[in-house]
Order: structure tokens, then C-alpha cells, then sequence
């Protein structure tokens, strides 16, 4: 027979998953002797059967708490629904993964008309017997019965007014007698059925209700929204009640044995006195500081110091406590691994192991990669009393301030003349560069989290909101409507880019730090990962700030950023508009020694780290003017009349540029593209290694899809690099290789990899053309297709492992064939996804590369999966050495092996492999 109830003292906390994350530790707590009123658990497995039988307890549970009802009845000496001496109990939901404030808990259950008054006469206490009485009918009506909340609350406040009274406590016997029999008149009017009497019917409806409460939207909601996946349901903890409001020598809180918000090493709590569980939550009164307690009743308070110690070393994390007191009696009801910051998990990890409390290791996977995030970019202060406008889409971390602009122009001047400005447009486009450089933040009404403005603004580190679609930006008059309110040009808002909340006025900031515990967390992850994280980073402001997070090099520097630049824009736009080779090479001679500044600059700062330099990729008409007065601006700059212009412009539309002349297509009929960046790289490098510095550049071909384009622009590169060595008389080393971003070049990667040295996976392309997703266009499905779990994240967040992982891994293989060393990383976004990166480990990559912000997140995470990896190995290992012992010992001694030879055993060889180990080290 299937066991569906356990005693607290028959679980452990290793049974999460079968008895829930409360059932577990309560049964956990209870094992080690800790103050626990006694109780069980219903399993998870329950759930599951409960939802099988058509939403109902089958027989055989039934009968399984039945017994232990039974059992509970003995140990607490009280009996359900006895008249003299009731006992009453809470029952509570607690899934593996918690949950809070998502399902449902009853308490005070096992009262009614006659257990109320044993209970008044057991205590000698009616005014609290009718008061729990009260709180009972009122959870179990809202919780079980489905009777709206707000119909009891009125009648408590109807009875408060008719007797003048303020203050819940000042309500006499008959007062609450009165609220009893009001409350069952409204559940029956409310849905036609009685309050039910027999305590027995009332743990079933509560626990079905516990149970039902699984699947409520907004627990469905929950889930979905934190990723939790694969639970068989939630259990159900039957636990006998204790009362924190049984006069002034009782009482309740809520603590944490560290600080959760800073991480400081150092009791955190608050407390009510005469109180029950779900007051200190509902912020009627407001709660005592924890230290408080150790005035009012010291030896409670230091029995709790006590069992903050000991809870801490049994579980070797920060815990989350509930206590209650009755009657100077300390109870403990719950234990778990408390939320906290990012701030305090960095600190808490990094204290713990200079405790000795924890290892490295451990350390290091107790830190969630992606809050990293939170650490590094300026914070609001603190929200208290802002007016928050709108919310769109936390497109890139941080928070900013500043005059609100609405053209790239005006956020340049406004910049050149010190001012801070917010630049606000209805999306931005690669002309918008020097504008959103020049902001502080950047706030768009249209576009997703992989829309220009975020891609752009997380590369830059920059705060953005995206999608902001209560926006009603109207460009011709500089002003913004946002739910009924006006705003124009200079009026200050401040974006918050970490939740996507835009906010009215300024509100004040405050700077990452850097140094200290983040610091050190950083160089044990350097220690254990064996990916190399690289940036994506386009100028040396860029790169700088990579390199201060830790970046390794740069994986993707785009070259087209630097063609935008207003000195540059002009040669760019001369050598698009030429009708002639010979007029194009004229222009692109203008570009080319700006471009070997730019290299040159690069590679100064990133001081003989590796660089890899993307040739022009995007289509051209992205240069030139769409508005007539830029078209006319540009015709008179130009010499070329208006209409001529603008038929160039109407030529080089595309009805699909994603798909049209862009990539190397570009430089494949305009070969001289090719060849003026080969030279700018290599004259910089050059000249950096006359400086007597060394730079091994490594030019990377966009949007290869087929190997004889490759071969056809690797031949410039290679024919520029010649030409350079002879005019600068230097040797130098380079590469060659490709973006793996077109489906054709994964399938073709073999026949590429023969003359390709290395690929980088360009996974934003990838997606959108493995998928068949537009990366511009399907922000407005893609949110429902994750909703219906279609995919189970955006596949242009967290890298679509199945699919397009799977041409990653086809063209790994391919390419291993011809080539087995060669140079493997990924530049898209998915660089920086923890995730994605955890995947990049898994199928051999030598580095991910990723905005300069998400460089920390990346280490982190690779170092994470070299850690799980190693400890499945010694797993694996010590499995094998326990079962090589026993075989030994049974060979010498026959079935009769006695447990401690066994042991001792054990240890030596332990012993022996582990200095073999460190000897090999
Ligand atoms: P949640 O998961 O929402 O915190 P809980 O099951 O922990 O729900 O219970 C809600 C409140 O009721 C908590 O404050 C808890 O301490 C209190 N509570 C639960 N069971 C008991 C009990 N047996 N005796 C006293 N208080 C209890
Ligand atoms: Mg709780
Ligand atoms: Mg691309």
C-alpha cells in the first residue's frame, strides 16, 4: 500500500518533493528536537491522486488521516470536536517549490458552537475561545466555502460602528458572539450552505480546499511566471494549533537569521504581542522589531537566538522563520531558505565560506546568476512615495534620470551643454546611436526585449523601458501623453530598467559597488569555470567597462556603429551613393583612417586581449535619410538632386532587409567594403605592434551561408594583410573566421570549417531564421506562444536549446571533422543568459561573449556548471568506490560484513583517492 501520510516524525528535509518545502523542514526541525507542534503531511503524490479521482480524496487517503488523526489525538491528549478539551488544528499547503501567499491555510479548524465553549472554559479565556471562533468562520468561509472576504469584513465593521468601538481587541464576548452568528448567516446567504459543524467535514472541505487551491489561477499564474515546472501538486500539513493571542504573555513574528535585504550577519525580524500568525502579514498593527522581544520576555528571546544558531548550522544557509509564543511557550512553524537580495546573497555566500559554514563551491551555486544584474548599475534609493506613471517592458537594468527629449538631436545638444536627458521615441532605429549615447536612459513605446532600443541599451549598459505602450508620444509638438497625463521637452522622469516602471520627477540614485564580497565571489567563479567570457563592445568606452566587470576580450565588435558617427556619416552616405567603384573607393578612403582609429583605440584598451572584428553587416539603406527634410538636407550636402536621391533611396528598399543585400552579401558586390576594413584592422595592428605590443586580430565574416562566400571575402583579407605586412614592414598574426547565424552555414559547417579558423554563433540571426521568427516583428505573438507554453521562453532570451541548439551542435560536430582545434564561441544575446551559457559549456565552446553588463552574470554561470559537473563526476566516483569496497570485503569475508568495517574501509580508500587527486593537481 501506497504510504499518502506522514508523521512530522517520519520525514526529513530531503523529501521536498513528496512532502513539500513546509512539510519537509517541519519534519526536519522536529527530528532535531526543535519546538515544532506535532502534526503530518499529506503528500504531493496526494495532490496528483486528488486530481486523478476527479477532485476528491480517495478511500485509501482517507483512511490513512484517519489514522493519523488518531495518532495526533494521542500525543497532543486532546480530541477533535471534544466538548471539554478540543483539539484544533491548521491545516496549511506547502509545495516543493514555495510559493507564497499562492494557496490557501486554515486555522484555528475544529470549532464550533459546542468545542468553543471548552475551549473558553479550558483556557478560562472565552473573549480569545470566541475571538479564534471568529478568525475561524471568516478563513474558512473566504478559503474553503468561497464566500467573498469583504462580507465579513463588513460585518465586523458594522458591529464596530454600532458599538462604537476602534480596535478588534476591544470587542466583548457577546460582541463576537453576535460577529459568530452574522458570519454563518452570510456564508449561507453567500452560497446556500450551512457552516458546517462536524469538525471531521471541516478538515476534509479544508483539506480538498488546500489541495483545489493548486490549480487556482492565480497559483497557474505563479508557476508560470517563475518558471516552475513538473510539480505533482502541493502538500497539505495537518498541525496542531499554538496561539500567539492568548493575552499579553503570547505572541507571533516572522525572522530571519540574517539580514535579507543587506545580508549582514545579524538577527532580523519583527513580532506582535498577542497576536495570531496572518496579523503580523496583514499590516493591521504594526509589528515590533525583533530585539524588541528580548526586552519584553528575554528568555523567549534568547531561546530563539538559540534556535536561530542551531537552525543556521543545520542547514547551512539563511533561514526564514515563523515562531509563535504562548503562553511563554516558543514554538517554531516554519523554516526555510530565506529570499533575499542580490546584494545579501552575495555577501551571505561569501561570509558563510569564511565562516567555514560552506565551501566555495557551494558558495557559488547559491548566487542566482541573473540577480547579479541588480549590482551593477546604478539603483533607486528607495521608491517610497513616487508616482509611477506606466510600466513597459524592464528592456535593460539600472535606473535613470532625466529631461525628457524626444529627438537624437535634442539629447545631443542637450548633453553637449551638460544637461541629463531621457531620450523618449516611439522606437529607436540605428540613426537614434548618438542620441541614446548621449542619454541617460532610454524609454520606447513599441518594440520587445530584443528591439533596437534594448539591444542597443543593454550593449551601452544603459537603462531602457521598452514597449511602453501607454505612451502617446506626439513627436510634431514635444509632448507625451501617459494615462490622462501631459508631459513635455524638459519635464524630468526617472526609469527604473530593472522592473520597466517609468516614474514621475526625479527620485535619487546610488552607485554599484564593485569591490568588496562581489569581488571575491567573482574570483572563485574564475577559479572553477572553464568557458572564457568575452564582450560584445563596439568602442573603447564599451570595452572599458567590460574589462573593469572582467570581460576577457571582445567576441563581437560591430563595425557599423562606427560608420553613424555625424563626422563619418557623410563619406559613408558618398560611397552608397556613388553610381562608380572608382567614386566608392574614393569615399571609403575618407572612412578608412577613422576606422583604423577606431581599431587602433580598441585595441589600446583591450591591451593584447583578443578581438574580433565583424565586418559591415546591416543593409545600407539603414545610412541614408527617410524624411524629406534629411533627403533635402542631404541633397544639397551632396550636389545630387532631390528626386535622384530619393529614386537611390526607392532602389535600395527592401521589402525584407533581414533577408536581403546585407551581411557579406554586401561586401561581395562591393568588395572594396572588404577591403578598406582589412586594411584599417591590420594598419592598427600594425601600429600596435610597432609599439612593441602584440595583437593577434581576428576578422569575422557576417551571414555566411554558403563556404564559397566565405572563401570569396577571406581572399581580400588575406590579399589586405599582405599588402599591409610589405608598406609596414612588420610581421603580423591574424584569423579569419565566420558568424554561424544562416541555417545553411550550420548544416554546411564541415565544407565552411575548411577555411574558416573559427565560428562564433550568432544566435540572434540564427533564431530568427531557424524559427522563422522576425526579431522586429514577433514581440506581439511570442508573448502568448510562452503563455500557451509553445516555447517555454522567449527563444530570443534563453537560447531554444532543442531547435536551435540542435544546428549548433550539428555544425560543432561538422566542423570538428575537418578541423578538431577550432575556436568556438557565441556572440548573440544568449551570450549572457545563464541558461544559454550552462547549454555553450555543455556542447564545447571555448567562450561566450556578451554585453559588457552580463560579463559578471556569464562567469557565474559557467563556473556553476563546471561545479555541477564536477560534483556528478565525484558522485559517479564515489558510487563506484563504495560498491568496489563491498565487493571486496565480501570477498574476503563472506555476507557477513559488519557496518563498521565497511566504514573504515571506506575512509582509507576515500583517503587514498583524494591525495592521489591533489597529488595529480
Ligand atoms: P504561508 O505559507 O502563507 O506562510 P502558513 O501555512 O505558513 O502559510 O500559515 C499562515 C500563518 O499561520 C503563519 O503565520 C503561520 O505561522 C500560522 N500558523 C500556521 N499553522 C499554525 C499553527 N499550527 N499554530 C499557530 N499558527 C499557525
Ligand atoms: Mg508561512
Ligand atoms: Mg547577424
Amino acid at each position: 500500500m501506497e504510504k499518502f501520510v506522514y508523521s512530522f516524525n517520519e520525514g526529513k528535509k530531503e523529501m521536498k518533493e513528496l512532502l513539500g518545502g513546509k512539510g519537509a523542514n517541519l519534519a526536519e526541525m522536529t527530528s532535531i528536537d526543535l519546538p515544532v507542534p506535532a502534526g503530518f503531511t499529506i503528500t504531493t503524490k496526494a495532490c496528483a491522486v486528488f486530481y486523478e479521482t476527479g477532485r476528491r480524496l480517495s478511500e485509501e487517503i482517507r483512511q490513512q488521516i484517519s489514522e493519523k488523526i488518531a495518532e495526533l489525538e494521542k500525543t497532543m491528549g486532546k480530541k477533535l470536536g471534544d466538548k471539554n478539551d478540543p483539539l484544533l488544528v491548521s491545516v496549511r499547503s506547502g509545495a516543493a517549490v514555495s510559493m507564497p501567499g499562492m494557496m490557501d491555510t486554515v486555522l484555528n479548524l475544529g470549532l464550533n458552537d459546542e468545542t468553543v465553549e471548552g475551549l473558553a472554559l479550558k483556557t478560562q479565556n472565552p473573549r480569545f475561545a470566541y475571538d479564534a471562533y471568529r478568525r475561524f468562520i471568516q478563513m474558512f468561509g473566504d478559503v474553503v466555502m468561497g464566500v467573498k472576504h469583504r462580507l465579513f469584513e463588513n460585518v465586523l465593521h458594522q458591529v464596530k460602528k454600532e458599538k462604537g468601538i476602534e480596535f478588534d481587541k476591544d470587542l466583548t464576548v457577546d460582541d463576537l458572539k453576535l460577529i459568530v452568528n452574522s458570519y454563518k448567516q452570510v456564508i449561507q446567504q453567500s452560497v446556500g450552505k450551512l457552516f458546517p459543524n462536524n469538525p471531521y467535514e471541516q478538515l476534509e472541505m479544508g483539506i480538498n480546499a488546500v489541495f483545489g487551491s493548486w490549480n487556482s489561477d492565480r497559483a497557474i499564474v505563479y508557476r508560470r511566471l517563475n518558471n516552475i515546472h513538473g510539480l505533482l501538486g502541493t502538500a497539505v500539513n495537518v498541525q496542531s494549533m499554538v496561539f500567539g493571542n492568548m493575552g499579553e504573555d503570547s505572541g507571533t513574528g516572522v525572522c530571519f537569521t540574517r539580514n535579507p535585504s543587506t545580508g549582514e550577519n545579524k538577527f532580523y525580524g519583527e513580532f506582535l504581542m498577542n497576536a495570531q500568525g496572518e496579523d503580523v502579514v496583514a499590516g493591521i498593527r504594526t509589528p515590533e522589531k525583533i530585539e524588541k522581544l528580548g526586552e519584553i520576555m528575554p528568555q523567549n528571546y534568547n531561546g530563539l537566538v538559540k534556535i536561530r544558531e542551531i537552525l543556521e548550522n543545520h542547514y547551512k544557509d539563511m533561514q526564514d522563520i515563523e515562531f509563535t509564543i504562548q503562553q511563554g511557550k516558543l514554538y517554531i512553524l516554519q523554516t526555510r531558505s530565506g529570499k533575499r537580495t542580490a546584494a545579501a546573497a552575495v555577501r551571505n555566500a561569501v561570509e558563510m565560506v569564511e565562516e567555514g559554514l560552506i565551501t566555495k563551491e557551494n558558495a557559488l551555486l547559491r548566487v542566482e546568476p541573473g540577480s547579479l544584474d541588480q549590482l551593477l548599475h546604478k539603483q533607486i534609493g528607495s521608491k517610497k512615495g513616487v508616482e509611477v506613471l506606466t510600466k513597459g517592458l524592464p528592456a535593460s537594468p539600472g535606473a535613470a534620470v532625466g529631461k525628457i527629449v524626444f529627438s537624437s538631436e535634442h539629447a545631443h545638444a542637450e548633453a553637449e551643454k551638460g544637461g541629463k536627458v531621457i531620450l523618449v521615441r516611439v522606437e529607436t532605429s540605428p540613426e537614434d546611436i548618438e542620441g541614446m549615447d548621449a542619454a541617460q536612459g532610454i524609454l520606447t513605446a513599441r518594440g520587445g526585449m530584443t528591439s533596437h532600443a534594448a539591444v542597443v541599451a543593454r550593449g551601452m549598459g544603459k537603462c531602457c523601458v521598452a514597449g511602453c505602450s501607454d505612451l502617446n508620444i506626439n513627436e510634431n509638438e514635444s509632448t507625451m501623453e501617459v494615462n490622462g497625463k501631459q508631459l513635455r521637452e524638459g519635464d524630468i522622469i526617472t526609469l527604473d530598467g530593472s522592473s520597466g516602471e517609468v516614474i514621475a520627477g526625479k527620485t535619487e540614485l546610488v552607485e554599484p559597488n564593485l569591490s568588496g564580497d562581489f569581488e571575491i565571489l567573482m574570483k572563485w567563479a574564475d577559479e572553477y569555470r572553464k568557458l572564457k567570457v568575452r564582450t560584445n563592445a563596439d568602442t573603447p568606452k564599451d570595452a572599458k567597462a567590460a574589462i573593469r566587470f572582467g570581460a576577457e576580450g571582445i567576441g563581437l565588435c560591430r563595425t557599423e556603429h562606427m560608420f553613424f558617427e555625424e563626422s563619418r556619416i557623410k563619406a559613408v552616405r558618398e560611397m552608397i551613393l556613388s553610381e562608380t567603384k572608382e567614386g566608392r573607393e574614393r569615399a571609403l578612403a575618407k572612412i578608412l583612417p577613422m576606422q583604423r582609429g577606431d581599431f587602433k583605440a580598441l585595441f589600446d584598451v583591450m591591451d593584447e586581449r583578443p578581438v574580433t572584428i565583424r565586418f559591415l553587416d546591416p543593409p545600407l539603406h539603414e545610412f541614408l535619410p527617410k524624411e524629406q527634410k534629411d533627403i533635402e538636407i542631404l541633397s544639397q550636402e551632396m550636389g545630387v538632386n532631390v528626386e535622384k536621391l530619393k529614386e537611390k533611396i526607392e532602389e535600395l528598399h527592401e521589402f525584407n532587409p533581414m533577408l536581403g543585400h546585407r551581411g557579406c552579401r554586401l561586401a561581395i558586390t562591393y568588395p572594396e567594403i572588404a577591403e578598406m576594413q582589412s586594411r584599417a584592422v591590420f594598419e592598427a595592428a600594425a601600429e600596435i605592434i610597432k609599439e612593441g605590443k602584440n595583437i593577434v586580430p581576428e576578422v569575422m565574416i557576417p551571414l555566411v551561408g554558403n563556404s564559397k562566400e566565405f572563401e570569396n571575402q577571406k581572399k581580400i583579407v588575406d590579399e589586405a594583410a599582405k599588402i599591409v605586412k610589405q608598406e609596414q614592414g612588420v610581421d603580423f598574426e591574424y584569423s579569419v573566421g565566420t558568424m554561424i547565424e544562416v541555417p545553411r552555414g550550420a548544416l554546411t559547417a564541415d565544407d565552411i570549417a575548411e577555411n574558416a579558423e573559427f565560428f562564433s554563433f550568432g544566435t540572434n540571426d540564427l533564431t530568427q531564421m531557424t524559427c522563422g521568427f522576425s526579431r522586429d516583428d514577433s514581440g506581439s505573438f511570442l508573448k502568448d506562444y510562452v503563455k500557451l507554453g509553445i516555447y517555454r521562453q522567449d527563444p530570443f532570451q534563453s537560447l531554444d536549446q532543442t531547435g536551435v541548439g540542435q544546428l549548433m551542435r550539428i555544425a560543432i560536430a561538422k566542423a570538428k571533422l575537418v578541423r578538431e582545434n577550432i575556436k568556438l564561441g557565441i556572440c548573440g544575446e544568449h551570450g549572457g543568459d545563464p541558461a544559454s551559457v550552462e547549454f555553450c559549456h555543455k556542447i564545447g565552446l571555448n567562450y561566450v561573449s556578451c554585453s559588457p553588463y552580463r560579463v559578471p552574470i556569464a562567469k557565474l554561470a559557467a563556473a556553476q556548471i563546471a561545479i555541477k559537473e564536477k560534483k556528478e563526476a565525484d558522485e559517479v566516483l564515489y558510487r563506484e568506490l563504495v560498491k568496489e569496497t563491498i565487493s571486496g570485503l565480501r570477498a574476503r569475508y563472506g555476507d557477513n560484513i559488519a557496518i563498521e568495517d565497511l566504514e573504515m574501509e571506506l575512509h582509507s580508500k576515500i583517503n587514498a583517492e583524494a591525495i592521489e587527486r591533489m597529488s595529480l593537481s
